[in-house]
């Protein structure tokens, strides 16, 4: 049986210094926040860490709070934390209805954001021992093979699609990211954050070797902006989104101003639709724009032999999440 080393940290500038150690000793190293994802992962053996560094114990990372810059949301805050937070429903309701769509209630109550934004792919080649890009490989067997719940945008070399319900939410306010490691604190935007596999096959995000998401900041938003997440599930409960879009727009009366249409479940990473904010800019919102929106949202798909169906989906989630987005 392998051995496993748990490492309950103090700070995350320690969890950063303890992982930097460990690769020293020739050790692989996880961060852990609730676990719900990373755990299984470590019994199934697709990550195989020889040292965990439990989260759990770090004190801070664990507020909402407005500053002068917005509103900074904690790494360590936990699904449910956000999905309650009055703050976060009464201003920004597309994050706290992407918190409370993920999954069940018990991992709502122990995963966190940052956990959430990390979660590795679920494609069922790289979670079932398939020696992928993901997995460190050299080759993506979705291209030939099952790719039925696999990416239409964005794809190649690999075509995983980025599972997170939040991820989109985040990207949609222009979060800003908070990262720590070892050489100290940096801020990444939320067009950086994210990498597509084009870019780096292996990894989904711009976070360095020993480095952690420590918050997301979110700035301020003017008094007209609405938002809403919407997600489709191959099933009623318990799953990743098939599609889910997190919609943010400025409105004046029933005019959009601007909008911000960001998708997940169908693209490596959150895939921003800047065809259809285009669209949105300045128009009334009606049942034809919505769907107007819908249309223009899956013009530069371009579906694999078996995920075709995603695009009347993707299609029809975006005009539902407009127009649900309708003054009155
Ligand atoms: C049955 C089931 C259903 C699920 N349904 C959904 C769903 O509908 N939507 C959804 O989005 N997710 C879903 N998940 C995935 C996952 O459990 C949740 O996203 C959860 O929020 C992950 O948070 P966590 O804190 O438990 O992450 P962990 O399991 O602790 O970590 C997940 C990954 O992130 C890394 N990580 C954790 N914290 C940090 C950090 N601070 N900095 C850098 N890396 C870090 C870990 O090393 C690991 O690779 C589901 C999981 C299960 C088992």
């Amino acid at each position: 049986m392998r051995s496993l080393t748990n490492l309950n940290v103090a700070s995350f500038e320690e969890a950063a210094s303890a992982a930097q150690q460990a690769r020293q000793l020739g050790q692989s190293v996880a961060f852990s926040g609730g676990g719900t994802d990373l755990l299984q992962q470590i019994k199934d053996g697709t990550d195989n860490a020889d040292v965990v560094i439990n989260l759990r114990s770090v004190p801070d990372g664990r507020a909402i709070e407005t500053n002068g810059n917005g509103v900074s949301i904690g790494g360590l805050v936990t699904l449910t934390e956000l999905s309650e937070d009055p703050l976060v429903n009464a201003s920004m309701s597309a994050i706290a209805q992407a918190a409370v769509s993920v999954g069940t209630p018990q991992i709502r109550n122990v995963g966190t954001l940052a956990g959430n934004v990390t979660q590795r792919p679920w494609c069922w080649y790289y979670r079932n021992g398939f020696n992928c890009f993901k997995a460190g490989g050299e080759e993506c067997f979705s291209l030939d093979g099952e790719n039925g719940q696999h990416a239409i945008f964005g794809g190649g070399p690999s075509f995983i699609v980025h599972p997170s319900d939040v991820a989109p939410a985040l990207v949609a306010f222009d979060a800003i990211f908070q990262v720590t490691g070892p050489n100290g604190d940096r801020e990444v935007s939320a067009e950086d954050f994210f990498v597509l596999p084009i870019t780096d096959p292996v990894r989904e995000n711009s976070l360095r070797e020993n480095e952690l998401l420590t918050g997301v900041v979110i700035p301020n938003l003017s008094a007209n902006t609405v938002s809403t997440y919407y997600k489709v599930m191959d099933r009623e409960a318990w799953t990743h989104a098939e599609i889910g879009v997190a919609t943010v727009i400025q409105r004046d009366g029933n005019v959009a101003q601007s909008a911000k249409v960001v998708l997940t479940g169908v693209a490596p990473i959150p895939w921003r639709v800047q065809a259809v904010e285009d669209f949105l800019a300045g128009k009334q919102i009606s049942a034809a724009v919505a769907r107007e929106a819908g249309e223009i949202g899956i013009r530069d798909a371009q579906p694999l032999t078996k995920n075709a169906h995603k695009l009347p989906m993707t299609s029809a989630a975006i005009e539902t999440a407009v127009l649900s987005l309708a003054a009155g």
